[in-house]
């Protein structure tokens, strides 16, 4: 038989050669360094056959950041993990564990609960089953085989997956410890390097809460002990980040189950959102956008007509409302198609651009929230554009401009992609040829890189979405820009042309901040809570030494009154008071004592560094802030 390689020569194999036979066949370093085959996408184990005529790759463990590469040493890692359970607290039942994104886990009913201390212990005896080494033996056996192994230990969960899987079942052993697991694994255990049990949580048996609740240990491997400490590292930064832990900790807001996904703004939280909505507000001005504010509930059949009603009604609050049902508005748009089809327009009212940040509300089932991240509430910082089609690209070019000038407020680098037309599409393709190519052309002839996403575009229309990448590397999607010939004329809007005939316009849907809750989240992690001056909820904190100076800073915290500033005036000791404004990641604070004077003060900044101004310098210093 003949498999072809990766550089498309063929490699001649006896039939029924294995991945680890192919490998062999080319040289012997390969065979050993063999973790995977992959072929077209899918990967398959070393110890399958290889069919007529297949494309492979064999993946090695110098592909120690291949994404295929690391799931199957990771799950390698959690059977390891499985045999060191079972030794260590016998009578412990297991029952799945799958490789996940960054890890593993595995689910166990353990006879006693264990604490996060268990996981050294546990660490520990996996490292001992790696010095030993472990190699892995794959078998095809009959559901009966399987059942009564598994019958026989207790393993009562394996024994319900013998009993729903389909296809064939297959052994996995390694020591004295039979897994039953589709695959695919490693040779054996050399090539795991680095090892890391991360945290214990409580989960359900096939997810379901009238199931038993299991213990589910998670960690993660690699080919590398440098990776896992690069791994470990992004975590405990990313973990220090956290909006939600920052959102406490700076007295932002808070989320309740009172309003699930629906976040509490507070005083300190509401000066950062009013700062985003006053730059909102001041660049709509200048970039001629009209500020409108429509309902937040309508009758279901204006759903019906935008289309939102076939297609995210799922989505959707409904409200009860005499004999009709009311929907929560998901978006603005079809309040905004009604704004104005409510008179007749001439094209001389065109681009018309409506701005409104009201609220949205989308109901994403409980489980998928997550902090400012994934709300219920949601307030976009929305526009739709009413455009002829030779008005199309220019106002394109206003919104990729309008983001790239936000996007660089923030220090923050948007990525463009462009999202074609998805199945469940309305109109034809001929109207689907025009918009995705409108929006081609724009982003081509402003000269802008992007990624194209097949068959990701709204119902009504394609998408240049703009992800930003944050300091850690994360990438988020932030705003959209969407050009849409369905909804102008499922409400029959029109405007009068040069012609005097009667034309349907197109519609322009952008948000470029996204959701402002959504940003928020964001902002706090890109900065770390850190906040650029302009933005901090307070700017400048005065802490008067003692009693004798408190009347003095107070004087000088209305002399800065054009600044947000407070007085720390708390019977605390001024080192801890320095500390507290330290976590706040206050700006700038002010130490006033018995030597201070207007000719006189001492300024701390964030970070540590230490000044003595005077009340002129510091107002200049400020202004450069
Ligand atoms: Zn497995
Ligand atoms: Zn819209």
């Amino acid at each position: 038989m003949k498999v072809v390689l990766p550089d498309n020569s063929e490699l001649e194999l006896p039939d029924g050669s294995t991945g680890l036979d192919a490998a062999r066949a080319i040289g012997p370093k390969l065979a050993e360094q063999a973790v995977l085959v992959r072929s077209n996408g899918s990967v398959q184990d070393l110890r399958q056959p290889l069919q007529e005529g297949q494309e492979i790759q064999i993946l090695t463990t110098r592909d120690k950041q291949d994404p295929d590469a690391l799931y199957v040493l990771r799950h390698s890692t959690a059977h390891l993990l499985a045999e060191a359970v079972r030794r260590l607290y016998p009578g412990t039942k297991i029952a799945i564990g799958p490789p996940i994104e960054n890890g593993f886990y595995y689910d166990f009913e353990f006879p006693e609960p264990i604490g996060e201390e268990a996981l050294n212990r546990i660490e520990d005896e996996i490292d001992r089953e790696l010095a030993e080494g472990r190699t892995w033996n794959r078998e095809e056996i009959s559901a009966e085989e399987a059942r009564r192994l598994f019958a026989e230990q207790g393993e009562e969960y394996k024994v319900e997956l013998v009993d729903t899987a389909d296809g064939p079942i297959t052994l996995y052993t390694q020591g004295d410890f039979t897994d039953l697991c589709r695959g695919p694994h490693l040779q054996d255990s050399t090539p795991i390097k680095a090892v890391k049990l991360t945290s214990l949580a409580g989960a359900y048996w096939r997810g379901d809460e009238h199931n038993t609740q299991l213990t589910r240990i998670y960690g993660t491997a690699f080919y590398d002990q440098a990776d896992l400490d690069a791994y470990l590292q992004r975590l405990e930064e990313a973990q220090a980040r956290d909006h939600r832990r920052l959102g406490t900790q700076l007295d932002l807001f808070h989320l309740s189950d009172h309003a699930p996904g629906m976040p509490f703004w507070h005083p300190k939280g509401m000066v950062i959102w009013n700062e985003l909505e006053d730059l909102r507000r001041r660049e709509n001005l200048r970039r001629g956008y009209v500020e409108v504010k429509t309902p937040l509930l309508y009758d279901v059949a204006t759903w019906v007509t935008s289309g939102h009603w076939e297609k995210f009604k799922d989505e959707m609050f409904i409200v009860p409302y005499s004999d009709r049902e009311l929907g929560l508005k998901p978006m603005n748009c079809p309040g905004h198609m009604l704004l104005f089809g409510s008179a007749l327009r001439s094209y001389r009212d065109l681009p018309l651009r409506y701005a409104e940040s009201s609220t949205l509300h989308r109901n994403e089932r409980g489980g998928t929230l997550h902090g400012l991240l994934r709300v219920q509430h949601v307030t976009q910082d929305d526009a739709h554009m009413f455009v002829t089609p030779e008005q199309i690209e220019e106002e394109i070019f206003g919104c990729l401009d309008y983001a790239s000038y936000l996007y660089d407020l923030f220090g923050m680098e948007a990525r463009f992609e462009l999202s074609t037309r998805p199945d469940n599409k309305l109109g034809t393709d001929e109207e689907w040829d025009f918009t995705e190519g409108a929006l081609r052309n724009a982003l081509d002839r402003r000269g802008i890189e992007y990624t194209v996403n097949e068959g990701d575009g709204a119902f009504y229309g394609p998408k240049i979405d703009l992800h930003m990448t944050d300091v850690l590397g994360r990438s988020w999607q932030m705003g959209t820009i969407q050009l849409d010939s369905q909804m102008p004329a499922r409400f029959e809007l029109r405007y009068m042309g040069e012609d005097n005939a009667e034309h349907t316009p197109y519609v322009i849907h952008r948000a470029l901040f996204g959701s402002l809750e959504r940003f928020i989240g964001i902002l706090i992690e890109h900065y770390a809570g850190a906040f650029p001056f302009w933005l901090a909820p307070v700017q400048v904190r005065v802490i008067p030494i003692g009693e004798a100076h408190r009347a003095q800073a107070h004087e000088l915290a209305e002399r800065l009154g054009e600044y947000r500033v407070d007085v720390d005036e708390r019977n605390e000791t001024v080192g801890k008071r320095i500390r507290d404004a330290e976590v706040e990641k206050i700006p700038v604070v002010i130490l006033f004592g018995e030597k201070e004077s207007d000719e006189s003060l001492a300024v701390r900044e964030r970070g540590g560094e230490q000044s003595t101004r005077s009340l002129a310098e510091l107002r200049e210093y400020l202004a450069t802030l």
